[in-house]
């Protein structure tokens, strides 16, 4: 057996049960995020597998080999936090170069390694840098250089990106993906951030109150989010409550927002329903049709999002900042095709 095994993992703190039998496995070189709402397990999740904490029940095992009596620093695992503390008296080099020593690594061998990681994240020429003049984004390049130097067969990172502000966030997710495939690092990626998630990962657990909800690729999450509650979380906000009748005509989705044909091989009764929010049109083409009043317009760059109130409901569509849209409190038609543009969950999903 290849890679991590988490196996049935659950852990408690007093009344507070953190985690719920969760399971999961880490390929060789693939980048799992964990991500889940604050106080879902994450964090709780990295200290049981780096050896911080124990399981009460389950197991975490590496290449089928159980880490129950292995110690943190025997694991061969490294760990990088959104308050990654550099030493400030040291500089760059022995920042990166102060676990090679503590470890026992050649001399030699640890000024190779220093400047190699430093090459691969992109700063060559900073190795004698006061660590005090580096850029937000410098330090946790650095820092991401000292996380890589002893080639952790595993790294888990912890919201390493949190405490930056958010369009270097968005430049830096993209770098940090970039070095951790370019060096085949198998990696655990900590965020509540779905668009980090998206950006990095190859495969997504969505976690919420200690359990794993749904596991898969960015686009199978996105495009087949499992329960209402991962919708919300990947900001899919337009769930509503509604039944489906079966008639002589078929399946339909009889709703606060209208009536909607679906394909006939769903089963009658009470249901949510997911409204895509990029399958609306404005052509008046398509099956169905929504009439509401734009609530608000707000511009983000190359696209938009529109809130539009039908009745009491409030939904969100995004376009392109291309297409012109009614101005607040204006009327609005809104065409679209049930069979992409809505998502049917059980009513006892959350
Ligand atoms: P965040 O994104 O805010 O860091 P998280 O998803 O990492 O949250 P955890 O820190 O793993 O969540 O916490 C999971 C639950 O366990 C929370 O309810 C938290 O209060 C509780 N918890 C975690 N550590 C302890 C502890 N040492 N003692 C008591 N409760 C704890």
């Amino acid at each position: 057996m290849n890679g991590l095994t988490v196996n049935e993992v659950t852990k408690s703190f007093g009344a507070t049960r953190a985690l719920s039998g969760v399971s999961f496995t880490v390929q060789p070189g693939e980048i799992i995020a964990l991500l889940g709402p604050s106080g879902c397990g994450k964090s709780t999740l990295l200290a049981l597998i780096a050896g911080l904490d124990a399981p009460d029940r389950g197991e975490i095992t590496w290449e089928g080999q159980p880490l129950a009596h292995i110690p943190p620093h025997k694991r061969g695992f490294g760990l990088m936090f959104q308050d990654f503390a550099l030493f400030p008296h040291l500089n760059v080099q022995d920042n990166i170069a102060f676990g090679l020593r503590t470890g026992g690594m050649p001399a030699e061998d640890i000024h190779r390694r220093v400047i190699e990681v430093l090459q691969i994240v992109g700063l060559p020429s900073f190795a004698r840098r006061d660590v005090n003049t580096l850029s937000g984004g410098e330090q946790q390049r650095v820092a991401l250089a000292r996380s890589l130097a002893p080639h952790p067969r595993l790294l888990m990172l912890d919201e390493p990106l949190g405490s930056l502000d958010r369009s270097l966030r968005e430049r830096l997710v993209g770098d940090l993906g970039g070095i951790l495939r370019h060096t085949q690092q198998t990696a655990i990626y900590v965020t509540h951030d779905q668009e980090e998630a998206f950006a990095l990962a190859d495969r997504i657990l969505v976690m919420n109150a200690g359990q794993i909800v749904q596991a898969g690729t960015p686009q199978e999450i996105y495009h087949s989010p499992a329960t209402p509650f991962v919708a919300r979380f990947l900001e899919l906000t337009n769930v509503f409550d509604g039944e489906v009748k079966i008639d002589r005509d078929g399946a339909i989705l009889i709703s606060p927002l209208g009536e909607f044909p679906l394909s006939t091989s769903v089963s009658p009764g009470a249901v949510h329903a997911l409204l895509r929010p990029d399958q609306a049109r404005l052509d008046g083409s398509g099956a169905c049709k929504i009439h509401g009043s734009v609530a608000e317009v707000s511009f983000r760059g190359n696209w938009q999002r529109l809130t539009v109130m039908v009745g009491q409901t409030s939904l969100t569509f995004d376009f392109p900042s291309s297409v012109a849209l009614p101005g607040r409190g204006q009327a609005i038609t809104l065409s679209l095709d049930p069979e992409q543009a809505i998502q049917l969950f059980s009513q006892q999903s959350s």
